[in-house]
């Protein structure tokens, strides 16, 4: 049987054996040709270092025949190089190749995007750009050696290394035997050795699909059969799990993991932050006996290569990670599940620009194998791929174990403002105070970090600014600064007005949760309070030791920012007050409605998950507002209806196709030049439309100035070759940037 290295993915090529095309994880439009020295043998997929420039640098062997549809696919640009001036590869890394299916995401990722391969590639092979990678190929000496074999004495002592039966990377064994890796190679082309996966060095632990299932009820043991089977027929598909929050999804996507497990291939769960998910990474534990290897920026770097490794031997059966663990060289993936799927977070928005969601979707379709959404406020994309059929639709109507769903309550402020100074209403103070005094607890969220939004001059009306952003500096009191919330930018509370110099004239407008956490202290004295945001220091360690202590009811009172909301099971926690709930719904963003509601549903889901019922108080200025109602009625999909009424008319997603040209330069001249000149050149067409330029959501950010151009399209047409023609006609300026942006989650 050949050995694995020598699985050709495409068919050898043998007039042209001298020349190779290889990826590097760099900005190039596409790969590079160099040279095959003699003595090596490379296949498609395999990850080489190659001469660039006066240094060295690690790329991928990559495909030459084109794999992408009419609408993605791209005219090559690059004119061959002659055969004599072709540098040549300079060594092949011991590690598992990267098999097909990763290469034709890779590429098709690159194409919908409109960037350039190499920096899709560079999110594949990021641990193997710092630094020397863990081997994770060996070889093993051939029985019996193929007859005729030059035995040299560096080549005996290689094969005396191997007699023992344990195999060894290429590194290991020259360096044992003190010859050079050429006679591995050598070895390895004479037929005397074979190519298996190092092992069995497994710091994972194999979770067990039998350790501790849960006993299912009625609507859950559906949704749990209809995801086993899906995962058991392993065809491309995709399930929409939609539940209230409580409903059990968790439990139910952990059955279709199961499933998974038994048929022996890989699952990877996306979660919206899994840094700080100790929580739900102890529930896969409690379900699988071991925990799943874990994927995310901020893991150690020895953390990520281990995870690296174990997706591409398959020695990590489960991955749980942020949205770049899709770009993980899986060895046999079978199911990916997307938990929160409605969140932002899951797109990029720098450097590349994907949407983990639909990625995770495009990822199955390549490589045959279903892809599961789970959401209790899915978006209005996923809705209408269920509506229409595209996606499946499983539904949990209730919550585990009878319980219920929090009764809410909106508090009208211009009826019962809160008093002078004050940003709680006397309603929602008296509904804290019962709480507490019943032993439960509260909590009070609202979406804005820091003291308060905006620092004003009562004397002449100056307002603080970030002199390199549109924006507000936010007063943090503890720390004596205003900040920027878009950029680094910091600066001492000053003493007297920066315009007029009025003495002690500055004024803080409106709360942030420093601001309500001080109130708090004031109108619950005896309450232990905990803060919970993004600027609490300690990170993930301190995240989890804060919901542990609530867990424990060591704390009354907890007071954050969206941080809050995520997927946390707090058992005593029974009220939830939003102390702003009309934040967000300013502006002129489409989608402020959609994610205002599931946001707040997320956050209303905290109260009452246990036996005892939650209630939760929503303070507004605007009661009316459809927003409001619908999470009054609990009827979610009712205001989605109104939602998608409000974009099928003029094309707007997901009913039509947008992308966005955000121009961004050092003056604003430049900017509208550049911006100017992709409107005169705008495309036209039936069903083709150009909004703008205009000013970009921040004008200003991090001192460039930014102009916004929207291409908008009837579903039927893709936008890729649109712009492609389009930015081709344009020449920016030095310094002048185009960044493009597909699929756009403001609008
Ligand atoms: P969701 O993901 O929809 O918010 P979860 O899966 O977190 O819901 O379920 C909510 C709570 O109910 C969790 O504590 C979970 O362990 C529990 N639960 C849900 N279904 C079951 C079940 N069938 N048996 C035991 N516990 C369950
Ligand atoms: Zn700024």
């Amino acid at each position: 049987t050949p050995s694995p290295s020598r699985v050709l993915d495409t068919p050898p090529t043998p007039e042209v054996p001298e020349r190779v095309a290889v990826l590097l994880p760099m900005p190039f439009p596409g790969p590079f040709d160099y040279k095959l020295p003699p003595g090596l043998v490379l296949h498609a997929g395999d990850i080489v270092t190659v001469p660039l420039g006066k240094r060295q640098a690690t790329g991928v062997v990559w495909d030459t025949t084109p794999h992408l549809p009419p609408d993605l696919a791209t005219p090559s640009t690059q004119s061959p190089i002659a055969a004599n001036r072709l540098r040549p590869v300079l060594s092949k890394l011991d590690v598992a190749p990267l098999p097909a299916e990763l290469r034709r995401f890779i590429d098709w990722v690159a194409a919908y995007t409109l960037s350039p391969p190499g920096m899709v590639l560079a999110m594949t092979l990021r641990p193997h750009m710092q630094g020397q990678p863990t081997p994770t190929m060996g070889w093993l000496a051939t029985t019996p050696l193929p007859a005729g074999l030059r035995a040299t004495p560096a080549r005996q002592k290689i094969l005396a290394l191997l007699a023992d039966g344990v195999p060894r990377a290429t590194t290991e064994l020259a360096q044992a035997a003190g010859t050079s890796p050429g006679v591995v190679r050598g070895l390895v082309d004479a037929g005397a050795l074979h190519a298996v996966r190092l092992g069995p060095a497994n710091p994972f632990g194999r979770p067990d699909p039998a350790y501790c299932p849960p006993v299912l009820e009625g609507a859950q043991q559906h949704a749990a059969e209809a995801l086993r089977q899906s995962v058991r027929d392993n065809r491309f598909s995709v399930t929409l799990l939609e539940g209230v929050t409580g409903s059990g999804k968790t439990e139910i996507y952990q059955e279709a993991i199961a499933t998974c497990l038994t048929e022996g291939r890989q699952a990877l769960v996306l979660l919206p932050e899994i840094a700080l998910s100790a929580q739900w990474v102890e529930r896969f534990a409690r379900r699988f006996g071991v925990r799943p290897a874990i994927w995310h920026s901020e893991a150690g770097q020895k953390t990520r290569r281990l995870t690296w490794a174990g997706a591409a031997d398959g020695s990590a059966p489960v991955i749980a990670g942020a949205r770049s663990a899709l770009f993980l060289p899986f060895h046999k993936l079978g199911l990916i599940i997307v938990d929160e799927e409605h969140e932002g977070v899951f797109k990029q928005e720098e450097g590349v620009t994907y949407n983990a969601r639909d990625m995770a979707v495009v990822r199955g379709r390549l490589a045959g194998f279903p892809v599961v959404l789970a959401s209790a406020t899915p978006s209005l994309e996923t809705l209408a791929n269920a509506h229409t059929g595209r996606y499946h639709h499983l539904m949990l109507p209730t919550r585990h174990g009878g319980a219920s769903m929090p009764e809410t309550t909106v508090l009208d402020m211009r009826e019962a403002p809160p008093p002078r100074g004050r940003f709680l209403s006397t309603l929602m103070v008296d509904a804290i105070n019962q709480t507490l005094e019943r032993g439960e607890q509260a909590m009070l969220f609202l979406n804005r970090r820091g003291y308060a939004p905006l620092t004003l001059c009562r004397a002449c009306g100056h307002r603080m600014e970030c002199p390199r952003c549109t924006a507000w500096l936010v007063e943090h009191r503890a720390r004596r600064i205003l900040a920027c919330h878009h950029c680094d930018h910091v600066e001492p509370l000053p003493e007297s007005c920066p315009a007029c110099s009025a003495e002690q004239s500055l004024t803080a407008i409106g709360p942030g949760i420093e601001r309500i956490t001080e109130e708090a202290h004031d109108l619950f004295p005896e309450a232990r309070v905990l803060v919970m945001s993004s600027d609490m220091t300690g990170g993930a360690a301190a995240t989890a030791e804060a919901v542990n202590s609530i867990s424990r009811q060591e704390v009354d009172l907890i007071i954050g920012t969206q941080m809050v909301a995520k997927g946390w099971h707090f058992p005593h926690l029974t009220l939830v007050g939003v102390v702003d709930a009309d934040l967000g719904l300013g502006g002129a963003d489409l989608r402020a409605g959609e994610r205002t509601i599931q946001l707040l549903h997320q956050v209303a889901g905290r109260a009452g998950r246990a036996s005892a019922p939650g209630r939760v108080l929503l303070q507004s200025y605007t009661p009316e507002h459809p927003v409001m109602q619908a999470l009054l009625s609990g009827d979610f999909n009712t205001f989605m209806e109104q939602e998608a009424a409000q974009r099928e008319p003029g094309f707007w997603p997901p009913y039509g196709r947008l992308a966005a040209l955000i121009v961004s330069a050092d003056t604003m001249a430049e900017a509208d030049a550049t911006a100017a000149q992709l409107g005169h050149n705008a495309p036209y067409g039936d069903g083709i439309e150009v909004l703008g330029p205009a000013p970009a959501p921040l004008a200003l950010l991090r001192g460039r100035h930014r102009r916004r151009l929207l291409l908008r399209t009837r579903r039927s047409i893709a936008v890729q070759p649109i712009l492609r023609r389009w930015l081709g006609m344009v020449t920016p300026a030095r310094g002048t940037r185009i960044d493009v942006d597909i699929d756009p989650i403001s609008f």
